[in-house]
């Protein structure tokens, strides 16, 4: 088994901070345009679960991205503060490419020692 694998849990309650901080580019259901990063997405539910989980509508770069024990397990405040500093340092590198390549940035610094 990988390093990358060994580090991958499960999403933990009541956090959805990927759901909120990160930029999406491709359409969400309800989203067509994607969402802006801060901007909560339409298909979080009030217990901060993804709605679509488990659905062919859910996006692609959602589906790609896994929850992390660096990420994930420090409550959804440090989430949310590693996400949004992620997503201040790979901002201006990915205004022009699919957001999938934002969350496969984010996945390699947050591995990376
Ligand atoms: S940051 Fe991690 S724990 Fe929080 S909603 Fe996303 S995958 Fe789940
Ligand atoms: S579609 Fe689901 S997993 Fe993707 S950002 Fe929205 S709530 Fe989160």
């Amino acid at each position: 088994m990988s390093e990358a694998k060994e580090t991958i849990v499960d999403c933990q309650p009541d956090c959805g901070a990927c759901c909120i901080a990160i930029t999406i580019s491709s359409a969400i259901p309800g989203m067509p345009h994607g969402k802006l990063a801060g901007e909560h997405c339409v298909q979080l539910d009030t217990s901060r679960r993804c709605q679509l989980f488990g659905s062919p509508e859910r996006p692609q770069v959602c589906e790609q991205f896994k929850p992390r024990v660096e990420l994930c397990t420090h409550g959804p405040l440090h989430a949310m503060r590693e996400l949004e500093a992620l997503e201040r340092l790979t901002a201006p590198a990915v205004k022009h490419v699919d957001s999938s390549v934002l969350h496969a940035n984010a996945i390699e610094l947050l591995t990376t020692d």
